[in-house]
């Protein structure tokens, strides 16, 4: 339990979109529950998970949504980016296809959230350099270029993905409190 007690002083929702098989599941259950499979089925069911962290003494409960294997094009509903106030952009970092398609994801995902959506850019599956299809130099000017945030995460090896979260809900807290 956070701060001890369990008052929260803030909900943040926070969306997770990208294409199918880049990780999104995976990283939300090492945030939310510590916890990584391999062999993950395509996501059933559960809408978002939760986890309650202290920001500048604040309780902060991160409310995580996950897609529920809509990933095809324009198949995510408006109703899953509404007050969505955070959003983890992700590709894989050995499927080129995944990288190419983030323009999409992020044209829809600006065309649905909220104007002041904090965005963080992430390539996962950092763990496997040797099938690495995108380099970091392309996808940090990519980043730069749309004003995202940006970093590489392995959810298998529990990489960066805390770092991921604590930056985007950290940012969102200067901007909502
Ligand atoms: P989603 O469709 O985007 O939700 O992707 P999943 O989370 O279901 O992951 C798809 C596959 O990639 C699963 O077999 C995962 O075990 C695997 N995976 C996810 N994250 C990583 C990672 O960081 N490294 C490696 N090597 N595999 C990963
Ligand atoms: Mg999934």
């Amino acid at each position: 339990m956070a701060g001890g007690g369990d008052k929260v002083d803030y909900v943040f929702k926070v969306v997770l979109i990208g294409d199918s098989a880049v990780g999104k599941s995976q990283i939300l259950a090492r945030f939310a529950r510590n916890e990584f499979s391999l062999d993950s089925k395509a996501t059933i069911g559960v809408e978002f998970q939760t986890r309650t962290l202290v920001i500048e003494h604040k309780s902060v409960k991160a409310q995580i949504w996950d897609t529920a294997g809509q990933e095809r094009y324009r198949a995510v509903t408006s109703a899953y980016y509404r007050g969505a106030l955070g959003a983890l952009l992700v590709y894989d970092i050995t499927k080129r296809q995944s990288f190419d398609h983030i323009p999409r994801w992020l044209e829809e995902l600006r065309g649905h959230a909220d104007k002041n959506i904090v965005i963080m850019l992430v390539g996962n599956k950092s763990d496997l350099e040797e099938e690495r299809a995108v380099s970091t130099e392309d996808a940090k000017e990519f980043a730069e270029k749309e004003n995202l945030f940006f970093l590489e995460t392995s959810a298998l090896q529990a990489t960066n993905v805390e770092n991921a979260f604590q930056i985007v809900l950290t940012e969102i807290f200067k901007i909502h409190s």
